[in-house]
């Protein structure tokens, strides 16, 4: 079992735990490095931190910024990013700033389909506000009874096609990359088997990536099956890219993986974390 974790979510974007609660299941699972790395916002980071310090984990600050490729959402995180950097907050906060908006959207898509009062209700799911997404509708829509869970939601609604989607324009892939390398940070392509884009595409986004700055991808992911482990092994070495691991949990009984169950890298892969001196301790362990 791997001892590290670097893609997880708080209530300061779409998880359930607060940072400090998040981090103390953390180290009670037994994880021994761990990421905090919430969609297109750095307020949790401190408090996670200070949680690390007590529990005695290693922490790394991280983000996962949403980013538009070609008429895409695809996610980039950000490791050992500064969560002081100017850069990195003013780009943070444009992203942010078109949630509201794109929520009412989805509202009012929504009460198109016959489905009323999701403004009011999805805040109500959201720890913090200005960041509005689709996992606080999801957890409205799973409120009352219009699925039974919140991967259900993802089948019926809120993506493309479906009641509640709304077409956004997020950052692009090189001001992402250049927000979490103004600080020092590592870029790594998050849960690049989620995208079902076809091989040949799957390519051109690597390399835009790779070509953009990004040095690493998930390799082992909370949303990859254990044939995408081997499989995104396999680019990772093609393309010569660091291989990173992150089970993307939300809270409890909302993922595919516990937090602390994530399996180590494959062989041959060369981890993101491999000369961190936050992972030092960990020496012998991928
Ligand atoms: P947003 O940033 O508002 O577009 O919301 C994206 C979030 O929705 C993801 O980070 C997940 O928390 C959630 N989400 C999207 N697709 C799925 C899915 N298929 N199953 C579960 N959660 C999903
Ligand atoms: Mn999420
Ligand atoms: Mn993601
Ligand atoms: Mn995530």
């Amino acid at each position: 079992m791997s001892l590290v974790d670097l893609h997880s979510h708080s209530t300061t974007s779409d998880g359930l735990l607060t940072p400090t609660d998040l981090v103390k299941l953390a180290a009670a699972q037994g994880i021994r490095l761990f990421a905090l790395t919430d969609h297109d916002d750095v307020d949790g980071l401190a408090e996670a931190r200070m949680a690390a310090e007590e529990g005695g984990i290693g922490f790394i600050c991280g983000v996962e910024i949403s980013v538009t490729w070609h008429n895409r959402s695809v996610h980039v995180v950000g490791l050992r990013i500064d969560p002081g950097s100017p850069e990195l907050l003013v780009g943070l906060e444009s992203i942010r700033a078109g949630r509201a908006a794109r929520a009412a959207k989805m509202a009012a898509s929504l009460d198109e389909f016959g489905i009323s009062g999701s403004l009011v209700g999805a805040y109500a799911h959201a720890g913090n506000e200005r960041m509005i997404g689709r996992a606080h509708f999801a957890r409205f829509l799973v409120e009352k009874g219009y699925a039974k869970d919140v991967k259900s939601v993802f089948k019926k609604f809120l993506v493309r096609g479906k009641p509640g989607y709304v077409p956004h324009q997020w950052a692009d892939m090189s001001q992402a990359i250049g927000w979490i390398k103004s600080g020092g940070g590592v870029a790594v392509l998050a849960h690049p088997g989620r995208y079902d884009i076809g091989k040949t595409n799957l390519r051109l986004l690597l390399t835009d990536f790779q070509a953009a700055g990004g040095s690493a991808i998930e390799v082992v992911s909370g949303s990859h099956t254990r044939e995408q482990y081997l499989e995104f092994a396999g680019y990772a070495r093609e393309f010569g890219l660091l291989a990173s691991a992150g089970s993307d949990f939300h809270g409890p009984g909302e993922n595919y993986l516990d937090l602390g169950r994530l399996p180590d890298l494959p062989p041959g892969c060369v981890p993101v974390w491999q000369d961190w001196e936050e992972a030092q301790g960990l020496k012998g362990f991928n």
